[in-house]
C-alpha cells in the first residue's frame, strides 16, 4: 500500500477547484472589520488543490480504512453491524434533513412526532416509563440518569448517598461517569462464573449508596442471572439500580430491562440500532426511566397538547436541566427509529437470537483453540483468552495484529480488565455463517501460527501501510503539525 501525504503537500500553488461568482455588492475591506492586532500577519497557507486532487486525495484515504461496510468488524462491546442504506435514505429526506432545531415548535411538527414516537417505541423495548433523547452518547446517558439518581436522593432528604457501585468487569465509562457526577466509586469483583458476586454486593451496599450500576448481559457476554435478587437487595437498602443498555443486542424483543427491575438504563442507539459509529461519534445515548425518576429527565420534554400538536415543557422545576443542546444528534435519532420500524418488534426479536446464536456458534468452534476462562453459553459475544499463546511467545495484542494481515478486523482486545490476554469477540448478528466461518479459519490459523511459527505473528501486520505504533508515546508526545 503507497503512502498518502497530507493534503497540504499536494498543494499545487494556482490550482482552484470552485469558482466563485462575480461579487454583485460592494466589496468591504477586512481591514475596517477586524482591530489590525487582530489581522493575521502572514499567509493563510490552505492548500490549493483541483476538486480532482480533493476527490482523490480522500477517496485514496478512505482506501486504507477498515469499516463495516468492508468487511466483518467483531469488535467486543462495540457492536459493529452493518447499517442498513433505508436508514440512510431516511436521515436524508429533505424535511427531516432541511429543518433547523430554532424554528418554532409549529413549524417541527413531524419532527416532533418522530422522536415522541421513538421515546415511546424505546420504552416499550427497554420496558421503562419515560425516555430522553438529549444524550449524545452511552457514557453521558450514564452521566444524564446518575444526575437524576442524585436529584432522586437529594429530593427525599438522602443527601448522605454519594456512592455508586460498580463491578470490575464494567465499561470504563460507567466509574468516569460516577465519578464526573460526583460520585465515589466501590468496585466489586465477580464470581469465578463471571457474575456479580451476591456477597460482594451485600456487603458494598449501605446507606451512603446511591446506585448500583450493571452491564446485562455483562461485559462478558453472560446473562446476570442473579438480576432480579440484585434488583431486590439495591432497591431494599434504598439505592437504584442502573441497567448500561449497551448490549440491548442480545434482548431486544426478548427481555426488557425494565422488567428485571432496573430503575434507568441507557440505550446507544449507535450501537444496538446500527447508525453508523466509530471514530468518536456522533451517536445517541437516549435513557430510559421509570416512573419515579421522569420528574428529573432533562428538559425540554416533548408533550402532546390537548388540540393534538406537540409542544415543547420547560417548565419542569425538578429536572436536572440540559445536557445538550436542542434535541441530542436528531440525524442519529432519525436512523434508529427507521431501524425500529422497519424491523418491527418481530424482527427485532430475531436481530437478538441471531446475535446469540452467531456468538455462540463462533465460541463453540473457537473452544478448543483458546481458553474460554468462563462457562457458557454466551448471548450476543465472548472472551476469550490468549493465556496459552502468551506461554508460546505470542500475545492477545499480537494476535490482533496477525488478523489485520489476514484482512480482517482485529476483536477488543484486553477488556474486559479480569480476563488476562482478554479478546472479546462480538460477530454481531449482521453476518451470515460463510462471514462467520472466514473469521474462525483465521483465528484457528494464527492458533496454529502461534505455535509453529510464531515469528510471522510478533512481526504482524506487515500488509497494513503503519506496523505497530507506539500509542502511549503518541498520546504523551503529541505532534499535532506537520512541517513541510
Ligand atoms: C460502548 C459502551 C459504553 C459507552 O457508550 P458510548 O456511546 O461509546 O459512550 C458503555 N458501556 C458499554 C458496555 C459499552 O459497550
Amino acid at each position: 500500500m503507497l503512502e498518502e501525504p497530507l493534503v497540504f503537500a499536494r498543494s499545487n500553488p494556482g490550482a482552484v477547484a470552485c469558482r466563485l461568482p462575480q461579487c454583485d455588492v460592494p466589496e468591504s475591506p477586512v481591514d475596517s472589520l477586524i482591530p489590525p492586532e487582530q489581522q493575521r500577519q502572514s499567509r493563510l497557507a490552505l492548500p490549493e488543490l483541483y476538486e480532482w486532487d480533493v476527490v482523490r486525495h480522500y477517496t485514496r484515504l478512505s482506501h486504507q480504512s477498515y469499516g463495516v461496510d468492508v468487511g466483518i468488524y467483531p469488535l467486543g462491546s462495540c457492536t459493529m453491524k452493518y447499517n442498513p442504506r433505508i436508514n440512510e435514505d431516511m436521515a436524508r429526506l429533505p424535511g427531516l434533513a432541511e429543518i433547523h432545531p430554532a424554528q418554532p415548535a409549529q413549524q417541527l411538527q413531524g419532527a416532533l412526532r418522530l422522536m415522541l414516537e421513538l421515546e415511546r417505541a424505546l420504552c416499550a423495548i427497554g420496558g421503562m416509563d419515560a425516555v430522553t433523547l438529549q444524550p449524545p452518547a452511552g457514557a453521558q446517558g450514564e452521566f444524564t440518569a446518575l444526575a437524576c439518581f442524585r436529584a432522586f436522593h437529594r429530593d427525599r432528604g438522602q443527601t448522605q448517598r454519594t456512592r455508586i457501585i460498580v463491578p470490575d468487569s464494567s465499561h470504563g465509562t460507567n466509574p468516569a461517569s460516577a465519578a464526573r457526577c460526583g460520585f465515589t466509586i466501590t468496585q466489586i469483583a465477580s464470581t469465578a462464573e463471571g457474575r456479580t458476586d451476591l456477597d460482594a454486593l451485600d456487603r458494598a451496599l449501605g446507606d451512603d449508596v446511591a446506585g448500583f450500576m450493571l452491564t446485562n448481559p455483562n461485559t462478558l457476554g453472560l446473562f446476570e442471572s442473579g438480576v432480579a435478587r440484585i434488583c431486590e437487595m439495591v432497591h431494599t437498602a434504598g439505592g437504584l439500580v442502573y441497567c448500561d443498555g449497551a448490549n440491548m443486542n442480545a434482548l431486544l424483543g426478548v427481555a426488557r430491562p425494565g422488567d428485571m427491575g432496573f430503575d434507568a438504563m441507557h440505550f446507544n442507539l449507535h450501537k444496538t440500532f446500527s447508525t453508523p459509529h466509530g471514530g468518536g461519534g456522533p451517536g445517541a445515548g437516549p435513557i430510559g426511566v421509570k416512573r419515579h425518576l421522569e420528574p428529573y429527565l432533562p428538559v425540554p420534554r416533548i408533550v402532546e397538547k390537548p388540540d393534538g400538536t406537540l409542544g415543547l415543557d420547560e417548565d419542569r422545576p425538578k429536572s436536572i436541566g440540559r445536557v445538550h443542546s436542542f434535541f441530542g444528534n436528531f440525524g442519529v435519532l432519525v436512523r434508529g427509529y427507521a431501524y425500529i420500524l422497519s424491523h418491527g418488534p418481530e424482527g427485532l426479536a430475531e436481530v437478538t437470537r441471531r446475535a446469540v446464536l452467531n456468538a455462540n456458534y463462533m465460541r463453540h468452534r473457537l473452544e478448543g483453540a483458546y481458553e474460554i476462562p468462563h462457562p457458557g453459553p454466551c448471548m450476543h459475544e465472548f472472551v476469550l483468552s490468549a493465556d496459552r499463546q502468551k506461554a508460546q511467545g505470542c500475545k492477545a495484542l499480537d494476535i490482533a495484529k496477525r488478523l489485520i494481515d489476514l484482512g480482517l478486523h482485529p476483536p477488543s482486545v484486553y477488556f474486559p480488565l479480569i480476563v488476562s490476554e482478554a479478546m472479546m469477540i462480538e460477530p454481531t448478528e449482521t453476518e451470515t455463517k460463510r462471514a462467520l466461518d472466514h473469521l474462525i479459519e483465521a483465528f484457528l490459523q494464527v492458533a496454529r501460527e502461534c505455535e509453529d511459527t510464531p515469528d510471522v505473528v510478533l512481526h504482524a501486520p506487515t500488509q497494513a501501510i503503519r506496523s505497530r505504533l507506539d500509542e502511549v508515546r503518541a498520546a504523551r508526545e503529541m505532534v499535532l503539525r506537520e512541517e513541510l
